[in-house]
């Protein structure tokens, strides 16, 4: 194998850390970021580094953050005994942007996917539990996916938190089955949240 293709091979064997970026695709990008002029390569990868370098994840409610806490959990003003509970930091962001929500977040980073090895203690539950407790929360707002993983995720969640004596509510239906929160209009968010209904 020539010396290129090796140094191919590593930005191909990166890129499918990606998320839904199989061999063809990492392989086709790859190709892509070689075309590009040195200057747009080298803003790129540094890009990536300071981001990373900079960014950190808040330890209270998982979303990203320059600094932990960060500026959500640590907002007196906020309603700190409502709780939204969302799959990534992205969706903590997309629910920001509606608007609607006053409350705190703490995404999971994840869904329960027994086939994928993510399990109870591979996603943030126990951290949920600990801050519904702690925080004394009187509602749980359950903003997951409409996939079959982010049901059984509400289900679980709903099954933990009911002898709690929490209020447990889900996004309004209106989001189609198997939608991922990511694609859902912030509009159409916003209603789901305002029209939010009781679990179960
Ligand atoms: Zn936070």
């Amino acid at each position: 194998m020539g010396s290129y293709k090796k140094s191919l091979q590593l930005i191909i064997d990166s890129l499918r850390l990606l998320p839904g970026i199989g061999y063809k695709s990492a392989e086709r990008i790859a190709y892509h970021l070689l075309s590009l002029e040195e200057g747009q390569v080298r803003t790129l990868a540094n890009s990536l580094i300071t981001a990373r370098q900079m960014i950190c994840v808040c330890s209270e409610c998982g979303g990203l953050t320059a600094s932990d806490p960060c500026s959500i959990c640590s907002d007196e003003w906020r309603q700190r005994d409502a709780i939204c509970v969302v799959e990534s930091a992205r969706d903590i962001d997309t629910i920001e942007k509606s608007g609607v929500f006053k409350g705190l977040y703490h995404s999971l980073n994840g869904l329960l996917n027994p086939l994928q090895g993510k399990g109870v203690e591979q996603i943030r539950i126990n951290e949920l539990m600990f801050r519904i407790n702690n925080l004394k929360v009187a509602e749980v707002i359950l903003a997951l996916s409409s996939t079959v993983e982010g049901e059984a995720t509400a289900l679980y969640l709903a099954g933990l938190i009911a002898p709690l004596n929490v209020k447990v509510s889900r996004l309004a239906a209106g989001l189609p089955a198997g939608t991922s929160l990511e694609v859902v209009a912030p509009s159409t968010l916003a209603a789901a949240l305002r029209h939010r209904t009781s679990f179960g």
